[in-house]
């Protein structure tokens, strides 16, 4: 079993013919994560939104890790970019969805859906680090059922004027520009997506949600806006093609989602192995206990279980790009949700086996495993819950006439 980062991705080199470029910025993920460690464990004691880490990320030049090159980033494929979410993952959670609203949600919503003007405006100055972004689909009586959102826009002139409010929005306090999704006021069939600028008159902030059960170190917000003024350039994708947009980023989101839980689990494996062989208990290293070892085990068995559905994922995400068709985004559309409902649950499960191995000190803040544990809990929810995710899981098996929403 791997455990470095370089022993995973020497692992891979039998399935994967890595280019000398895949390798460097994978590299280049591990100097950042190690960058991010400290800052990242400064900052959950004290129970804050981590300042630094934008910087940090932006100082390593992350930020723009799957953006294509034309625009200033790295052009990472899916399997390089799957790798460094795993990589992120054992850092921790709140990074990793800062990453993933930033770039897997916000930036990537554009590159594949953008003109040309709407990249050299938003995606540029993101993948170098200079704009944060952020991605607002859920609202207070809008969450799993997202048609049911209210956020209302209307044609006046050359501009939409948008009416409502997002909540539990990640990076919603720091985010200078948005994705933001909002229904026709005339027609309630038709939702847009919108490119915002957060300096706006009209977009508010109304609450930083900080007392949350983990994730400290990540921005997660509740928005309002009141007459915001959008210029029609800005709307992103077609009038109408909104859930589009939404739909095929969520698919990144969740296997952004999916390679940080298997990040999760190594470190889980990682810290205990160490925990078992130096705690001694009963004039042994517990690790000897054969109770112990089963906690082990079961942390080994949930990142295999969890691993290879997000590989495998990723490696028919690079075949759609070169051959892109209808019936692998549904394909993907599947394995993304199974790839996210098997690493949550995997991550959720392999943190509790940990804290315990890790006993009084593992339910604390002070061990990664405790951290751990606080932060999975919202992968079963974010970016889809379990139930959804079953429910997509098994309407694609059984057909269209099937769909439970
Ligand atoms: C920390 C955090 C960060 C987030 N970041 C973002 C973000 O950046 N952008 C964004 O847009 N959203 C974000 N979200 C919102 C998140 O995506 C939603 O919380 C999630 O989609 C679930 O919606 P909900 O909370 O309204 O739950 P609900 O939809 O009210 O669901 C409640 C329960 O009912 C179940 N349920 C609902 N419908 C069905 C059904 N048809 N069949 C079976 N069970 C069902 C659900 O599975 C769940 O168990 C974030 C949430 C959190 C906690």
């Amino acid at each position: 079993m791997e455990k470095s980062f370089s022993e995973t991705v020497d692992s891979l080199k039998t399935i994967y013919n890595f280019s000398a470029e895949d390798l460097q910025i994978l590299e280049r993920v591990d100097a950042a994560a190690e960058e991010l460690v400290t800052s990242e464990f400064d900052h959950y004691l004290k129970r804050e939104l981590n300042t630094d880490a934008p910087k940090i990320a932006k100082k390593h030049g992350i930020l723009g890790l799957p953006i294509d090159k034309k625009y200033g980033g790295l052009g990472a494929n899916p399997l390089v970019s799957v790798l460094a979410g795993e990589r992120f993952g054992q850092v921790g959670l709140g990074f990793s969805t800062f990453f993933g609203a930033n770039v897997m949600l916000g930036q990537m919503s554009i590159q594949m859906w953008g003109s040309d003007e709407q990249k050299e405006r938003y995606l540029r100055p993101a993948a170098a680090g200079d704009v944060i972004m952020a991605f607002g689909l859920t609202e207070p009586e809008a969450g799993s059922d997202p048609l049911s959102m209210k956020t209302s826009y209307e044609k006046k002139g050359k501009n939409f004027v948008i009416n409502g409010s997002k909540y539990f929005i990640s990076n919603g306090s720091i985010a200078k520009a948005m994705v933001l999704f909002a229904k026709s006021k005339e027609n309630s069939n038709e939702i847009s997506a919108f490119l915002i600028d957060t300096d706006k008159n009209g977009f508010n902030v109304d609450m930083e949600l900080k007392e949350k059960i983990g994730l400290f170190t990540s921005d997660t917000a509740m928005l309002s806006f009141h007459d915001l003024e959008v210029p029609e350039e800005n709307l992103l994708g077609t009038l109408g093609g909104g859930m589009y947009v939404a739909y095929s980023s969520i698919l990144n989101g969740r296997m952004g989602v999916a390679s940080a839980c298997t990040g999760v689990i190594q470190d889980c494996l990682n810290s205990t192995v160490n925990r078992a062989r130096e705690r001694i208990q009963f004039g042994k290293e517990i690790g000897k206990h054969q109770l112990v070892q089963e906690h082990i085990s079961e942390i080994v068995q949930n990142l295999e279980k969890a691993r290879w559905p997000v590989y495998i994922t990723a490696l028919k995400a690079l075949e759609y790009n070169k051959n892109p068709t209808n019936e692998l985004v549904r394909e993907l559309d599947q394995r993304s949700a199974i790839a996210k409902k098997i690493a949550s649950r995997a991550a959720w499960e392999s943190a509790d086996h940990a804290v315990q191995v890790f006993g009084g000190f593992g339910y604390s803040l002070l061990s990664p495993v405790g951290r751990h544990y606080c932060d999975t809990r919202v992968t079963r929810i974010y970016e889809g819950t379990d139930e959804i995710m079953e429910l997509k899981i098994a309407g694609h098996v059984l057909g269209k006439g099937f769909r439970a929403f």
